[in-house]
């Protein structure tokens, strides 16, 4: 149920069956191996371990957490030899919001009875750069999707690990749009790049990425307006319920019919938002004119 695909001569990407199409990325070198993300649920996971020892027989010697979101970071305990390296903010996250959600998704799903958190022990902040057997990982912070989020260049192989930052639609709950839009920019900088990895779906070939990457730009653009709309026109639900994806760029099928979900979070994030900072304005309002 895991789809595995080599993308380059020394990287493999899992695709999860189970949950979101979620990626994870190996970089396999002659001194071991570079884990980038685990899958949602531990059968998957070893479906990669299982690969590394015994087609590969190499072991995982980093793993790259992009950011500290459950989906990707669940999987880290089954390479208790690994070393885990991430995002400063990553471990704060994981300590104050993945562990004690993981403890109550524990109690609901038994396939998750087993998870512990590991926490990143190696940590990055702007940039920061792994070497391993010959091949240069280089990580830069790409906040928006969440405050933590680092995407991963693998150089010699000219293979981007965009992590979440680029998904089939974008997501940004909890995160920042603005940021989002800075970092998806910073992207387009990032060249050459024969294969993009998203954090979710389909690989990114070299002809593709730079239009996707403004695809989702301007569906950022598209989506932003048209809450805007609904909220300086005094609009509510309905008219928020009524923003259409594909009108924003985005096909309803995108990331297996989970797009329209996502969407409509989206929407309802930055409705509040809006609302929020209109509210504060008003409160800082001097309350007389001074004289
Ligand atoms: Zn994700």
């Amino acid at each position: 149920m895991v789809q595995r695909e080599r993308i380059a001569d020394h990287v493999y990407i899992f695709r999860s069956g189970l949950y979101a199409q979620v990626n994870a990325g190996l970089v396999v070198t002659r001194e071991g191996c570079i884990l980038i993300d685990t899958l949602p649920f531990p059968q998957e996971t070893k479906e990669i371990l299982r690969f590394v020892r015994q087609r590969l027989r190499s072991q995982v010697r980093y793993i790259i957490l992009t950011h500290s979101h459950a989906d990707h970071v669940y999987g880290a305990y089954l390479f208790p030899e690994a070393d885990v390296i991430g995002h400063l903010l990553s471990r704060e996250l994981m300590i104050r919001q993945t562990r004690p959600a993981l403890a109550a998704a524990r109690q609901r799903n038994a396939a998750l009875a087993e998870v512990h958190l590991r926490l990143p022990t190696l940590l990055t902040e702007r940039e920061a750069t792994v070497r391993l057997g010959g091949f240069t990982l280089i990580m830069r912070h790409s906040p928006g999707h969440a405050p933590d989020v680092i995407n991963v260049y693998v150089k010699e192989e000219k293979v981007l690990f965009a992590s979440d930052t680029v998904m089939p639609i974008p997501y940004f709950i909890n995160g920042n749009i603005d940021n989002l839009r800075r970092s998806l920019r910073a992207l387009k900088q990032i060249v050459p790049v024969e294969d993009l990895v998203q954090g979710h779906g389909e690989v990114l070939l070299r002809g593709e990425v730079q239009s996707a990457l403004d695809a989702q730009l301007e569906y950022l653009d598209k989506v932003e307006n048209a809450v805007r709309e609904v909220y300086e026109s005094g609009g509510g639900k309905a008219e928020l319920n009524a923003i259409d994806i594909e009108a924003c760029g985005v096909s309803r099928i995108a990331l297996g019919g989970l797009a329209p979900q996502l969407h409509r979070a989206n929407i309802y994030f930055l409705f509040g938002q809006m609302k929020r900072s209109n509210e504060q304005k008003a409160k800082s309002l001097p309350k007389k004119q001074a004289v």
